[in-house]
């Protein structure tokens, strides 16, 4: 049995650690990333020792928790400007502590009624924001599972058989070299092998050329697949036009809106995801830009019962009624967390003007950030950026020993992406506490660590 008394008592030290941390993570004062040596954590946190003999205490546990907290990556640091993972809003880890607690794995109705019909709701939200009234979704841990059982609906309109028979041979996907790397493992993952990823034309920045594409003949295309956004450059594939492309050969269109389907809550930036209407599939990752912790991502097809039929050969569809109803027909996953719950909190709380004030806020700071980085001498930007996601270069030095440089002093933390063969530097504006004086300091940073000689 639980021992409430001590429950209470650690949880309120858990709250008082995490607040202490998300504040000064926030305020900046302390490094945003620590990569100590595995065996220095192991000694520091006395992991093998608490292991082998338990006994953590209310008093102990806040020692430990202090040290696990400092040793690890703040994305709620203004200068985290690294992986597209959310700096997560408050409600949504109120969720998780629910889930922790309650722990009702709801893809069968039956085992969390509340818990099931909030995804219900929350899909249902997400279908009309996409423009799918008549479609159907459900959640997964993340959105590579979403492209494959996207993917694997897809599979399933193009040869309905093949969830019993196997994968015919003449199947392909077709896809620019600039997807996210999950979709050519779905092509694995579902037996087709990578051959059949039939790479299609991009311009230098990895966006589909439609009036290059060539007529496929002698194979079948499961589906065609669009970026919005592309992860390395945040830049957004031409939807309308590329799924005319489809519907004139009867293609299923997928987009992979992992990152920038949250842009449809912006009103100044929804004009991105023109043509997504046109999509037969569309996943959308709330651990993203919706700001929920890992993982929560969205698979949302048009057509109610495309979803169904991606793992079984009859499928029936799931309707809302008085019985309830299960996602599990529509889910690699058996057990399930209660995923719907993150994104229910924190549209409850911040609303979905909220919500998109975030996305269009951290939109406008990456984009200031370019203007700042373009003004100064020797920064070069192969383009402006459409999302939160900027790629630049700074003189000939080698970006990737500038990166190195910052993360050890725990100064600032980015990314760094291959970009037309040449790598660059890249900043994703994911938190809400970045601004300009981060981003001019950032600047600062990297022309100071540049050696002289090589700043232009
Ligand atoms: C992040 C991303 C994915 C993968 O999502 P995970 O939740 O990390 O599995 C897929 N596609 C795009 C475009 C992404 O940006």
């Amino acid at each position: 049995m639980w021992d409430v008394e001590a429950f209470t008592k650690a949880a309120a030290v858990t709250v008082s650690e995490l607040a202490a941390y998300v504040e000064e993570s926030q305020r900046g004062e302390v490094p945003v990333v620590r990569q100590r040596p595995p065996a220095e954590i192991a000694e520091k946190l006395r992991l093998a020792e608490l292991i082998r003999e338990g006994g953590l205490s209310a008093e102990t546990y806040q020692d430990f928790l202090h040290a696990f907290l400092s040793e690890g990556t703040r994305l709620h640091h203004p200068a985290y400007l690294a992986h597209q993972v959310a700096s997560p809003d408050f409600p949504a880890a109120l969720a998780d502590f629910i889930h922790g607690a309650t722990n009702n794995p709801m893809a069968i109705y039956e085992m969390g009624a509340a818990a099931a019909t909030v995804e219900f709701e929350v899909i249902r939200w997400m279908l009309e924001k996409a423009g799918f009234p008549g479609g159907a979704g459900v959640l997964t841990h993340g959105g590579s599972l979403a492209n494959l059982t996207a993917l694997l609906a897809a599979r399933a309109h193009a040869a309905p058989d093949a969830w019993t028979d196997g994968t015919p041979a003449d199947l392909v996907i077709l896809a620019p070299p600039s997807a996210h790397y999950s979709v050519s493992r779905a092509a694995s993952i579902m037996g087709l092998g990578q051959k059949a990823v039939v790479e299609l034309p991009t311009d230098d920045l990895g966006r589909l050329t439609v009036e290059r594409f060539p007529e496929i003949s002698g194979k079948r295309p499961i589906a065609l697949v669009a970026s919005a956004c592309a992860t390395g450059t945040g830049l957004h594939d031409d939807l309308r036009a590329v799924g005319q492309w489809c519907r004139d050969r009867d293609i299923w269109f997928h987009v992979d809106g992992a990152h920038g389907a949250s842009a449809l809550l912006s009103p100044a930036h929804r004009h991105l995801l023109d043509g997504v209407g046109l999509a037969d599939s569309l996943i959308w990752d709330a651990h993203k830009m919706l700001r929920t912790s890992s993982l929560a991502a969205a698979v949302l097809v048009r057509r109610e019962g495309a979803l169904d039929a991606a793992f079984q050969q009859d499928a029936s569809y799931i309707f809302y009624g008085d019985q309830g109803f299960d996602l599990i027909g529509r889910t690699v996953e058996c057990t399930k967390a209660e995923l719907g719950l993150k994104i229910f909190l924190n549209l409850a709380w911040r609303g979905e003007r909220g919500l998109g004030d975030f996305v269009a806020g951290r939109y406008a700071a990456a984009h200031r950030f370019w203007e700042l980085a373009r003004r100064r001498p020797g920064f070069a930007l192969p383009y402006e950026p459409e999302s939160n996601i900027v790629c630049f270069r700074y003189g000939t030095a080698d970006p990737a020993g500038i990166r190195e440089r910052m993360m050890a002093d725990g100064t600032f933390y980015l990314t760094s992406t291959i970009l037309n063969g040449i790598r660059h530097l890249r900043v994703t504006v994911m938190n809400p506490a970045t601004d300009d004086t981060h981003l001019e300091h950032l600047l600062d940073e990297i022309t100071r660590l540049t050696p002289p000689d090589t700043r232009r």
